[in-house]
């Protein structure tokens, strides 16, 4: 039986989506390194902070993969 607690298998350059909502108002945050702890930016204001990856388990609520090919930018600036 598998009694550990299950970690997501986090990655720098993904985006996580919290619960919580920033001051700033936004929820996304990317994530910059991926240890015992989390370092991440807002992608909204641009703060960083860190989380303890447990923390970031409970308080993320989705996860986006870092996509390479640019396929959603739109024309323009
Ligand atoms: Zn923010």
């Amino acid at each position: 039986m598998n009694g550990k607690f299950f970690l997501y298998p986090y990655q720098e350059g993904q985006v996580v989506t919290l619960k919580k909502t920033h001051p700033c108002g936004g929820k996304t945050w990317k994530l910059l390194r991926v240890g015992a702890e989390v370092l991440m930016c807002c992608e909204t204001c641009g703060h960083k902070m860190s989380l303890k990856r447990a923390a970031l388990e409970k308080a993320c609520v989705s996860v986006t993969e870092a996509t390479d090919d640019g396929s959603e930018k739109t024309a323009g600036k």
